[in-house]
């Protein structure tokens, strides 16, 4: 093999297990194709990790995670968990997970495929052809910004309080990734603020141009959050990658994966400076289809093409993911999910088969 990576597997909860199965015999035959080795090794998160040790994200699940190349998760989560206490529920192993690894930049991609075209609920020549990226500041902003919490004040009524706050290198590194991710694009950046109204945003504006002189084959341009909310509905061909902060991106990169209108084929990444990244897909762990063969792989392979691509910098390997992926919804085959008239409907295993076939 000329290059070798060390992938961690993170199957997690619910239908995790089976749509990772699959993605990683995908895995192995293209890298068995492109001549590339993955040494892979599997660690618990999420509920399998609380039965097996009482912990969502065990010490040693992060270990192994930080001396890896990347990081492959597939979901956590189910009604077995539900009540127990926070510190101890699964949702708080993924968030040790992003704390863990610094995992500031969410990659949320959003691409129409013509073979799921009437999955959205959008007009066919209005999403026809929409390939964007939305690059989320994952980290800072309002979410984590100080002081924050519910106060109350001297004449006794309460007030919440929450803080946007950006600093200049906080929007540097969001911005390069931005730029960067751009520049693997279509060559676009369009930064989504409200600096006519946010002084926050203001600085995020002024930081973004600045940079951009570094950047000279990316195009950026501006929208407000509200205009970029109308125009990501009204005519979403226009954008390339956009980047924003942790609330905005939160927002409009649910609205960016609706324009395609099938949760079973979103995949996405979260990247730090330095360190493996962490690919997976943006469902949750369906527990009311685990187990029953019914899950689609598809945005947990499209994550793999990620992780191949963002983590791995092995385009060629990426693509023919992405192709298989293509070329099996061609040839019709859809699972539960995505399944219309006419369409040949198969479980979790034999889209897998089909997918192995389709890498040929
Ligand atoms: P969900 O995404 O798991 O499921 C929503 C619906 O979509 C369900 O009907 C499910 O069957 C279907 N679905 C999702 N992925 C599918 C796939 N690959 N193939 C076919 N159908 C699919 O969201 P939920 O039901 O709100 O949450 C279930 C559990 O997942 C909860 O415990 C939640 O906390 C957890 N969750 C985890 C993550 C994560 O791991 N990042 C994200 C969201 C939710």
């Amino acid at each position: 093999m000329s290059k070798q990576y060390r992938i961690t597997l993170l199957p997690g909860d619910g239908i995790g297990p089976e749509i990772m199965a699959v993605t990683v015999a995908v895995l192995k035959q293209v890298g068995s194709q492109l001549n590339v080795g993955f040494e892979f090794q599997e660690a618990l998160i999420g509920g399998a990790a609380i039965d097996a040790t009482g912990n969502p994200l065990p010490d040693e699940t992060l270990e192994i995670c930080r001396n890896s190349d990347a990081v492959l998760l597939a979901a956590i989560g189910g009604y077995k968990w539900d009540n127990l206490p926070r510190h101890q529920r699964p949702e708080t192993g993924l968030l040790g997970l992003r704390a863990g690894l610094g995992l500031f930049a969410n990659l949320r991609p959003a691409q129409i495929l013509p073979q799921l075209i009437d999955a959205s609920s959008l007009k066919r020549e209005v999403v026809e052809d929409v390939d964007m990226m939305v690059v989320r500041e994952l980290t800072g902003g309002i979410y984590f910004g100080q002081p924050k919490g519910i106060f109350e004040t001297e004449t006794g009524e309460k007030r919440g309080v929450n803080t946007m706050v950006y600093s200049e290198s906080e929007i540097d590194r969001i911005g390069r990734v931005a730029f960067e991710t751009a520049q693997k694009r279509g060559g676009k950046l369009c930064s989504v603020d409200k600096a006519n109204v946010l002084d926050v945003s203001q600085l995020w504006r002024d930081r973004m141009i600045q940079l951009s002189s570094e950047y000279p084959d990316v195009e950026l341009s501006h929208l407000y959050v509200d205009n970029a909310a109308m125009q990501l509905i009204r005519a979403p061909k226009q954008f390339d990658t956009i980047v924003t902060g942790n609330l905005f991106g939160d927002i409009l990169s649910d609205a960016a994966a609706m324009l395609t209108g099938s949760i079973g084929m979103l995949p996405s990444a979260s990247l730090g400076s330095t360190g493996p990244g962490v690919y997976e897909p943006v469902h949750g762990s369906a527990p009311d289809i685990a187990g029953q063969d019914k899950a689609n792989p598809m945005a947990q392979v499209l994550s793999a093409a990620m992780m191949l691509r963002y983590g791995l910098n092995e385009p060629e390997a990426a693509y023919r993911l992405e192709q298989a992926v293509l070329k099996v919804l061609d040839a019709g085959y859809r699972t539960g999910d995505i399944m219309s008239d006419g369409m040949k409907q198969v479980g979790c295993q034999e889209m897998g088969q089909a997918l192995m076939q389709a890498l040929g």
